[in-house]
């Protein structure tokens, strides 16, 4: 085994996964290509976040990133987060969509529930978001690892008001969900509009943590007679099915047809 050669492969492979992402994903400043906003909420930021004692990473302290740009890769490219708050002295972790607009996230869900209830009264809340890379074979059982990367951000997120930004940030869901998806669809009714809140968290305070490469055994272990190595793990698009109650008419579309994960 030569440790150093294995580990510039993985890192090769962490940079192909990366690049194979879709252009949602690409970074260009720090705004998502393909889906160009025209909203926006930023201000001057660093490039960096600097880690506090909320946001740093303190196991596998070498794991944990702070620039934006990584952090920013790692939303674009994920579907779905995870919003923690506490309601009542009861945590709460919900699953849901999200997009982001610049330096903040946006999320959304009815205005009747729990969650949404539960942030927009100013609660802190914890979003995280997790992409899983790989399943890490180690020789003993106790080194067994996945690879992955992974955002947590802190903050208050604050209920969007102006019908301006609250049109954006759906835009931003549809076409996180599928480029060109909104100027086919119908847009939302007034009816719509006002069923559905939409909160802001402006990325204030957040950390990445990434793990890549092969399993990280004790010395000893590495004579063990055990396979070792990594699983790579990635989300693939299916082939695109019709709804029976679509018209056969219809055509698929190009961007249905040709998406790629
Ligand atoms: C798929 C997956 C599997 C994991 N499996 C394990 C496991 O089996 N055992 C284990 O101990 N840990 C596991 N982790 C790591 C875990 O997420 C934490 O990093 C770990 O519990 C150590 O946290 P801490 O004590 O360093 O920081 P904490 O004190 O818990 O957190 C301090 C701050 O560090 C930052 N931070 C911590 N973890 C992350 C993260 N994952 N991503 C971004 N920011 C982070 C946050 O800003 C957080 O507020 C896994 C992570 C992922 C994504």
């Amino acid at each position: 085994m030569k440790p150093g050669r294995d580990v510039l492969a993985f890192k090769r492979l962490f940079l192909t996964h990366a690049a194979l992402a879709p252009a949602t994903n690409q970074m260009s400043g720090h705004e998502p290509a393909g889906s160009a906003p025209r909203f926006s909420k930023r201000c001057t930021v660093s490039e960096s976040f600097t880690p506090n004692e909320r946001t740093r990473v303190v196991r596998e302290p070498q794991r944990g990133v702070y620039d934006r740009e990584t952090i920013y890769r790692i939303l674009d490219e994920g579907l779905v987060c995870h919003v923690g708050f506490a309601a009542n002295g009861q945590p709460f972790v919900i699953p849901t969509l999200y997009a982001r607009i610049g330096d903040a996230v946006y999320f959304h869900g009815s205005a009747a529930s729990r969650m949404l209830r539960g942030v927009s009264e100013g609660a802190n809340i914890c979003l995280t978001v997790t992409l899983t890379d790989g399943i890490v074979l180690a020789r003993s059982v106790f080194n067994h690892s996945m690879n992955y990367r992974s955002v947590v951000a802190l903050g208050k997120a604050a209920l969007v008001d102006a019908p301006q930004e609250k049109l954006e940030a759906l835009r931003a869901f549809t076409e996180k969900i599928l480029p060109k998806r909104w100027d086919d669809a119908r847009q939302p009714n007034e009816k719509e509009l006002k069923a559905t809140s939409i909160l802001r968290l402006p990325l204030t305070e957040a950390s990445a943590k990434v793990r890549v490469g092969p399993p990280e055994d004790d010395l000893a272990d590495y004579a063990l007679p055990v396979w070792a190595g990594v699983i790579p793990l990635r989300t693939v698009a299916g082939a695109p099915v019709r709804d029976e109650r679509c018209d056969l008419g219809i055509p698929l579309p190009a961007y249905a047809a040709e998406y790629r994960r």
